[in-house]
């Protein structure tokens, strides 16, 4: 996968993959999924929803990346201000797993948190602007 952005750092201060193959699942373990990204850079937002969820997310990956393997019918949509964003989260414990980027559809970030073997709190993250993207203020 190529990224556009010119701004996003290149140094990968892990030894980490690029890419890994990896497993994840909600919290109740009804939506499982696999998936071929990156963890690092990993990515906090302060837009009006990940500001509350608190999540830690993957870079982008394509959205031929992700393959829900199974749970795919516990998964519920929320969309808000533009509604280009496809926000998931399980309907059973309500947990976001992943979702589709508003930046460009074909691009879909997952929540670290929910990946097998990664430790959410040894990675260093970023903070993006999400909440300049915003067309609504305060959405
Ligand atoms: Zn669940």
């Amino acid at each position: 996968m190529t990224t556009q952005s010119s701004t996003e750092s290149h140094t990968h201060s892990n030894t980490e993959a690029d890419t890994d193959l990896q497993h994840g699942s909600c919290h109740c373990g009804s939506v499982k999924f696999e998936v071929r990204t990156a963890v690092a850079p990993a990515t906090r937002c302060n837009c009006s929803l990940c500001r509350r969820k608190g999540a830690l997310m993957s870079p982008t990956f394509a959205a031929g990346e992700l393959k829900i393997l199974s749970g795919e019918e516990s998964l519920t949509l929320y969309q808000f201000n533009t509604r280009t964003a496809k926000h998931y989260f399980c309907k059973h414990c309500g947990i976001y797993p992943f979702h589709q980027t508003r930046k460009d559809p074909q691009l879909w970030r997952v929540n670290i948190g929910c990946l097998e073997g990664v430790d959410p709190y040894t990675l260093e993250a970023s903070v993006a602007n999400g909440a300049s993207l915003s067309v609504v203020e305060d959405a």
